[in-house]
C-alpha cells in the first residue's frame, strides 16, 4: 500500500469514501482535526499548543502543521499506508509534502492523488438539502436521501433540522473558497503524482470501484518495478 491522498470540495463524498477505503485496506483515516486532537491528547506539546491556536482562532503556520503531520505520519500503524483528508491545505503544504513523501517512501511507491468532482450546482443543492436528526444524529437529504415522511426522522420521528453552515448563502461562500483552495493543489498533483479524477455525482459504490482499481492497478505497477530494480515488493 502506498498513502492516499483525498481532495474534493465539502459535499463531494470525501467521507463516505474513505470510510470504505480504512475497511477494504485497514489503514488509518487521517483528518486534519482528528489527526491534531489525537496528538494533542497523546501528549504532544507541538500537538496541545495547535489545538489551542486553532480553538482560539490564531492563525497556525504552514511550517507547524507541516510538522505535526510529519509526527503522526511517523507512526507505526502508517508504515502500511494511510488516507489524508484536509491536508494539505495550501500549496506550501503540497511542496512539503512531496518532499515528504520522496524522502520517506521506497522507491517506485508512488502516492495516489483522488479528486473527488462535483458540479457546482450539483454540491450546491447536495448541500442545502442536507437535514439531520437532533436526537440521533442520522442525516438526511431532502433530494437524494429524503426521509419516509417529509421533514421527520424516520427511526424516532424527531423534526429534523438544518445545520446554520448549511444556510445558502454560507454554502456559496465555503464552495467558492474551497475551489479557490483545492484547484491549485490539484494542479500541483496532477504533474507531481498520480491523479484519479472521479465524478462524485457518480453512484457510491461505482466510485468506490474506480478509487479500487486505481489502487491496487498501482500497486500492481510498484511491485514490478521493485522486482524489476531487485528490490523488495
Ligand atoms: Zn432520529
Amino acid at each position: 500500500m502506498v498513502p492516499i491522498l483525498l481532495l474534493g470540495v465539502p459535499g463531494a463524498g470525501k467521507g463516505t469514501q474513505a470510510k470504505r477505503l480504512v475497511l477494504r485496506y485497514n489503514i488509518p483515516h487521517l483528518s486534519t482535526g482528528d489527526m491534531f486532537r489525537e496528538m494533542a491528547n497523546s501528549g504532544s506539546p507541538l500537538g496541545v499548543q495547535v489545538l489551542a491556536d486553532m480553538r482560539a482562532g490564531n492563525l497556525v503556520s504552514d511550517a507547524t502543521v507541516c510538522e505535526l503531520v510529519a509526527l503522526r505520519l511517523q507512526r507505526e500503524d502508517c508504515r502500511q499506508g494511510y488516507i489524508l483528508d484536509g491536508f494539505p491545505r495550501t500549496l506550501a503544504q503540497a511542496q512539503w509534502l512531496q518532499g515528504f513523501w520522496a524522502s520517506s517512501l521506497p522507491l517506485g511507491g508512488n502516492p495516489i492523488v483522488i479528486y473527488l468532482t462535483v458540479g457546482y450546482n450539483d454540491l450546491y443543492r447536495r448541500l442545502l438539502g442536507r437535514r439531520s436528526c437532533s436526537q440521533c444524529g442520522r442525516i438526511y437529504n431532502e433530494f437524494t436521501q429524503p426521509p419516509r415522511q417529509a421533514g421527520l426522522c424516520d427511526l424516532d420521528q424527531t423534526p429534523l433540522v438544518q445545520r446554520k453552515d448549511d444556510d445558502p448563502a454560507v454554502i456559496r461562500e465555503r464552495l467558492s473558497a474551497y475551489e479557490e483552495q483545492t484547484l491549485p493543489l490539484v494542479e500541483f498533483f496532477r504533474k507531481q503524482a498520480r491523479l484519479l479524477e472521479v465524478s462524485g455525482t457518480e453512484p457510491v459504490d461505482r466510485v468506490s470501484e474506480k478509487i479500487f482499481a486505481t489502487i491496487e492497478n498501482a500497486g500492481r505497477e510498484n511491485a514490478s518495478r521493485a522486482n524489476a530494480k531487485g528490490e523488495p515488493a
